[in-house]
């Protein structure tokens, strides 16, 4: 379907302009674009943004608060714990409704582009990814989902993890996952890395792990993933998630790991819901945040994502599905709130992370994919201070969910 957004704001545009959508791609951004026999939507003033990303969403897990006890300590190692009791009966339908009920969320708040965790392993076997991978076909037309391999409970610890690794990709994963700070040792946490290397390699694709998500400064995985992505030739082809040990390592370590990770072209998503509320369970204080150093990352060039990561599971007990909530948790938490900074935030939710998932016609210029979201907001800045409403969600070129709502004080 062809159609014309009128009265968008956009970014980059001094006025007030006019997008037009041929099919699937956008045709021409400009004021007052001529009248056509094209469906029109009208923007009324508010901002026009493409579509938002969520790159790091345990989507198996999700709504799981809904039928397990609460995490009492509320450390990682407690929540990997009882979800274990769950895993083992996973039934991939099961999996993929509760994954659809919180996706179908996240995409009426204009995400157009997921990349879900499943969690592989001895424990669950495969189940968990064949249920979102399920989800991915049963919501293609809503969105784009990539589903990562991902060995929660390790890969030399979990003997037989890596064949089941190996499994998920020939049934249809799209990343290979990782947790390699998660392994007993350091040079077992390399020898998860090499493992991880070495699936991609043969399958040729991207990788994506969970990297020293942990309060020890010695947590040494973030080093050697980006080495390895140098001598593997896997440049801008890695997304590595937490690493919160960065705020733990000393400042001569971090300058160096931080030119690593930038030389290797490596990601950096930042999961702020989860860090603030997982990390430093045992500090006193002043207790530690354990979010990684975005400021400094991003002086050096490095991208930075930010992503929702959980949705109410023994992990995590909140979590909208909004990638402006999450927008908003890492201005604060990483104290980006000058105008410049605010639109790096808003990049993180957008260019940075297509960057990271190598989409190319990704944008707001002729050529590109028309996967749009109108929000109910004039500015950056009011888009993450309130939140809301996304007035239209369109998803190559078609209106895939609109908002109803009408809110107003009485007199
Ligand atoms: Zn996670």
């Amino acid at each position: 379907m062809s159609l014309v957004i009128r009265n968008a704001r956009v970014r980059g545009h001094q006025q007030i302009v006019d997008i037009s959508i041929d099919t699937d791609h956008i045709d021409a951004v400009g004021a007052n674009l001529p009248k056509s026999d094209r469906r029109e939507i009208d923007a009324a003033g508010g901002l026009v943004l493409p579509g938002f990303f969520n790159l790091h969403f345990h989507a198996d897990k999700c709504l799981l608060g809904e039928i397990m006890r609460p995490n009492v300590s509320g450390t990682l190692p407690e929540a990997i714990e009882i979800t274990n009791h769950h895993k083992r009966n996973y039934d991939p339908e099961e999996v993929a409704a509760r994954a659809i009920r919180a996706l179908k969320v996240g995409i009426q708040n204009g995400t157009t582009f997921f990349r879900l965790f499943a969690d592989v392993g001895t424990i669950g076997g495969l189940r968990a990814a064949r249920g979102l991978i399920l989800a991915r076909e049963r919501l293609a037309r809503y969105c784009t989902i990539q589903v990562v391999a991902f060995p929660q409970e390790g890969i030399v610890r979990d003997q037989g993890a890596a064949e089941l690794l190996e499994e998920a990709v020939r049934e249809g994963c799209d990343i290979v996952g990782g947790l390699p700070w998660y392994e007993y040792t350091d040079s077992e946490a390399r020898q998860h890395i090499d493992i991880c290397f070495a699936i991609a390699r043969r399958r040729d694709l991207d990788i994506h792990m969970l990297v020293d998500d942990t309060d020890d400064a010695n947590s040494r995985s973030l080093e050697y993933l980006a080495l390895k992505t140098m001598r593997e030739g896997w440049h801008g082809r890695v997304t590595a998630s937490h690493c919160g040990a960065m705020a733990a390592y000393n400042d001569v370590y971090a300058a160096k790991v931080i030119d690593m990770v930038a030389t290797a072209q490596v990601t950096i998503s930042v999961n702020a819901h989860i860090n603030l509320v997982c990390s430093a369970r045992i500090d006193r204080e002043p207790k530690r945040r354990g979010i990684a150093r975005v400021k400094e990352l991003i002086a050096r060039g490095v991208n930075v994502v930010t992503s929702q990561d959980d949705v109410h599971d023994p992990y995590y007990p909140f979590g909208k599905p909004d990638p402006l909530e999450c927008a908003s948790m890492i201005a604060h938490v990483a104290q980006l709130t000058l105008p410049h900074e605010i639109e790096q935030v808003v990049d993180m939710i957008t260019t940075s992370s297509a960057r990271a998932a190598r989409v190319r016609d990704y944008g707001l210029a002729p050529g590109c994919r028309a996967d749009l979201v109108v929000v109910g907001a004039a500015t950056l800045n009011e888009a993450i201070r309130l939140q809301p409403l996304r007035r239209h969600v369109i998803r190559d070129g078609r209106e895939i969910a609109r908002a109803m709502v009408t809110q107003e004080l009485l007199s």
